[in-house]
């Protein structure tokens, strides 16, 4: 499955992570606490950055990964910020 990370501080110009994980997302998510999981989580971790996971895609796989990271705006996927996007628009 894929899933989204969001930081609630942006991290240079990151502010979200897209991983993914074959089944077990809850092991990953101990992983990247622990900072064995990604870089970039590790240095969230580091600055004292609390993060979340804001949206699984269940069926997803490594190509819709690429997809999504290709698109290089995970912000669109975040329900988190797409939200404060819409109000910032109205
Ligand atoms: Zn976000």
């Amino acid at each position: 499955m894929v899933y989204l990370i969001h930081f609630q501080d942006k991290l240079h110009h990151a502010q979200h992570y897209l991983g993914f994980v074959e089944t077990n997302l809850a092991q990953r998510i101990q992983l990247h606490l622990s900072n064995r999981g990604a870089k970039l989580i590790a240095a969230v971790n580091n600055q004292g950055i609390r993060w979340q996971v804001v949206r699984v895609w269940h069926k997803g796989d490594r190509n819709l990964e690429r997809k999504l990271k290709n698109y290089k705006k995970s912000r669109c996927f975040c329900p988190i910020c797409c939200n404060n996007q819409q109000r910032t628009n109205q």
